[in-house]
């Protein structure tokens, strides 16, 4: 596999990072991951505005310079992925420096790596929709970073694997806020609810596809927080992000969400979306 690393394509092989770099010491760093579709990078712009935005509030300098879309476009074509599903992940951290807290001098320039790879649709889990579980949300209070340092991303989507669940669905304050790598939305009475823009959540760029969609197809939009005490009550359940796109949510703990199958607004937004990306 051919990566891209501080200016260079190499292979994934040679790449070598320093163990002083200050991603792997402190998890000062951040991350993208974007979806390509037969060899085209879907909402590249929107990714690269928000890994920008992420850059500029760490006051990370952008390794860049404008180029990452035509570098994600190489690794694509370098690793013959073009006619087929794929992943680009990019990650940029702080630089390798002695380890200290405070930033390092202005000499230390950011590590810069991105790779994109075969990308297998989990189109079972979209079809049968997925189980979730509920999990405290101990993350930072700037969830809009799309930092490096997952811990507590981690330790919950770990207790949801440990009981057969695709997804820990986050509570903070008695509301949901998204999941651990997903956004959430709900269904209540044919309207469309989800978690503010805030820092509490990552602004998906999935949510804010599916955001357009309901726009699109007069289905109303409430973006507002979803307390966890009326989550019963909801007609449909769902999680989204780039990679799986959207999954229907079917059961949360030990209870059956709706009917127990994916809903027909669930269905709607999912064939719409394909369709979507398909365009734009
Ligand atoms: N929320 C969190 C915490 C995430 O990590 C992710 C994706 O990694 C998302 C939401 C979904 O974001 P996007 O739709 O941009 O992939």
């Amino acid at each position: 596999m051919i990566a891209y690393y501080n200016g260079e394509f190499m292979p994934k092989k040679a790449v070598q990072i320093s163990p002083d770099d200050r991603g792997f010491l402190l998890g000062d760093g951040l991350y993208e991951v974007m979806r390509s579709y037969n060899g085209y990078l879907f909402k590249a712009h929107e990714h690269i505005a928000r890994m920008e935005k992420s850059l500029k509030e760490l006051r990370i300098p952008d390794p860049f310079n404008g180029d990452l879309k035509a570098i994600g476009e190489k690794l694509i074509h370098r690793n013959r992925l073009q006619d087929t599903d794929a992943t680009l992940y990019i990650q940029v951290t702080r630089g390798a420096a002695p380890r200290q807290h405070a930033f390092p001098g202005e000499d230390v320039s950011p590590t810069a790596y991105a790779a994109a790879s075969a990308f297998q649709p989990p189109v079972s889990k979209r079809e049968k929709g997925v189980k979730v579980v509920l999990e405290p949300d101990i993350r930072w209070g700037r969830c809009d970073i799309k930092s490096i340092a997952l811990l507590p991303n981690v330790l919950a989507c770990q207790r949801a694997k440990d009981q057969q669940a695709e997804e820990a669905v986050l509570v903070r304050d008695g509301f949901i806020t998204e999941g651990s790598h997903t956004n959430f939305g709900a269904i209540f009475s044919n309207q469309f609810y989800t978690y503010p823009d805030t820092n509490s959540i990552l602004a998906g760029i999935t949510r804010q596809v599916v955001l357009e969609l309901c726009n699109n197809l007069g289905i109303g939009v409430n973006e507002s927080p979803i307390p966890v005490d009326r989550l019963k009550e909801a007609d449909e359940l769902l999680v989204t992000g780039s990679t799986l796109e959207i999954f229907p949510v079917v059961q949360v703990d030990d209870w059956k969400v709706g009917t127990g199958m994916p809903g027909p607004i669930t269905r709607k937004l999912q064939k719409e979306y394909t369709k979507y990306r398909k365009v734009y």
